[in-house]
């Protein structure tokens, strides 16, 4: 299923080169005007940033933490942006906000993910942009919910906005991880498979929370074809008044983008695409025999759940249970494939097979004659 927005490449609004990822950077707050045209500068003689971000209104967890410099900033930035070249971008969290930065002609805006997650806030940014033409990019909300993130950007691109791309900056979970926040690159996946024209940014430093995890995040959204990245550069991160273990120098971040690899969809080898159609078919006959034989397996289900429910006995036996997970891990194993894997699988082929059994046991009992 796609869904139907109107959305503009991003090489119409964002300074992109021939093929290269969008690179957003600069401090996660601005903080004071050295420090903002500082970082700036640095990051403009890097060659290697396209436009310079700084938050200026901060949403904080907790309330007495710095909450921003205000509109002040907007200043700076733009003293920032006559001496730089680079466009800027601002967090807007309420129309006062929006009012503000457009006033300032602050050139990009972007909704952070406390405010996706709540569609007041989105509804109120969206009436606040209608009329404007101006790109805005729409962060994922705080919890893993897809239809959340979607609503926010059909609400700003219906305000008429088609300058839009989202940022993936990963989603808050009970687990506690290397990450600060999960990337669970299934939902940024998802985004791209129901809105193919709509550009994604990725934004390493907030999912990662600490500088030493970002190139790895950073490749992975560039080989998943990500068009940019956002990542945050400080002059000194040590002494950043926000996040500031996820901070890098503007000198880290031009090593570490000379060390991304950029992988294209279309090779130059004449034989690549022959050579991939060949392989692609192999596993489509393989994915088709794959649930061929799934159907089998749930026809036998079937069958089993029809003689449990004829003769009175339920449906889940927990030995059996751990007999096949038990089996069938060990089979995987010797196959080479992870154990999270054949144990993620199992389960759902288990939890399916429950519920055809379920749904068998409320049925009428054949007559046994
Ligand atoms: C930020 O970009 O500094 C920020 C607050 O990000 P997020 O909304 O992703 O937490
Ligand atoms: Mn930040």
């Amino acid at each position: 299923m796609k869904l139907n927005l109107n959305i503009e490449p991003l090489s119409n609004w964002a300074p992109v080169s021939n093929g290269k990822p969008l690179i957003i950077s600069g401090p996660c707050s601005a903080e004071t005007e050295e420090q903002l045209l500082a970082t700036a500068r640095l990051l403009k003689a890097t060659g290697k940033v396209n436009v310079l971000r700084a938050g200026i209104w901060k949403p904080r967890t907790r309330p007495g933490e710095f909450e921003g410099i205000g509109a002040i900033g907007l200043e700076w930035l733009n003293k920032a942006k006559a001496e730089t070249g680079f466009p800027i971008a601002v967090e807007v969290a309420n129309a006062k906000h929006v009012e503000e930065a457009l006033k300032a002609k602050v050139d990009i805006l972007w909704i952070g993910a406390r405010s996706t997650v709540n569609p007041f806030t989105v509804q109120e940014i969206a009436d606040a942009l209608k009329g404007v033409d101006i790109p805005v990019m729409v962060k994922n909300p705080i919890n893993p919910d897809l239809s959340l993130w979607i609503g926010a950007l059909e609400r700003i691109n219906g305000a008429g906005i088609t300058k839009l791309a989202a940022i993936h900056r990963g989603f808050s979970s009970f687990e506690k991880s290397a990450f600060r926040n999960e990337p669970m690159w299934d939902l940024a996946i998802s985004l791209k498979t129901l809105i193919p024209e709509l550009p994604i940014l990725n934004d390493p430093s907030h999912i990662c929370g600490s500088r030493e995890l970002i190139p790895f995040i950073s490749q992975k959204a560039l080989d998943l074809d990500m068009q940019g990245l956002m990542i945050e550069a400080h002059i000194d991160p040590s002494v950043a008044w926000t996040d500031a273990k996820q901070q890098v120098t503007p000198a880290a971040l031009s090593d570490m983008i000379d060390g991304f690899i950029l992988r294209t969809a279309d090779s130059k080898n004449p034989d690549f695409a022959d050579k991939l159609a060949g392989l692609r078919e192999k596993i489509d006959q393989l994915d088709d025999s794959i649930f061929q034989k799934l159907g089998e397996r749930m026809k036998i289900v079937e069958q089993i759940g029809e003689y449990k429910r004829d003769n009175d006995v339920t449906i889940l036996q927990v030995s059996r249970w751990d007999e096949i997970l038990q089996k069938r891990a060990a089979f995987g194993k010797a196959l080479n494939l992870e154990k999270e894997f054949t144990e993620k699988i199992l389960e759902l082929i288990h939890s399916e097979s429950i519920r055809k059994q379920t749904a068998i046991m409320n049925t009428a009992k054949a007559d046994l004659g």
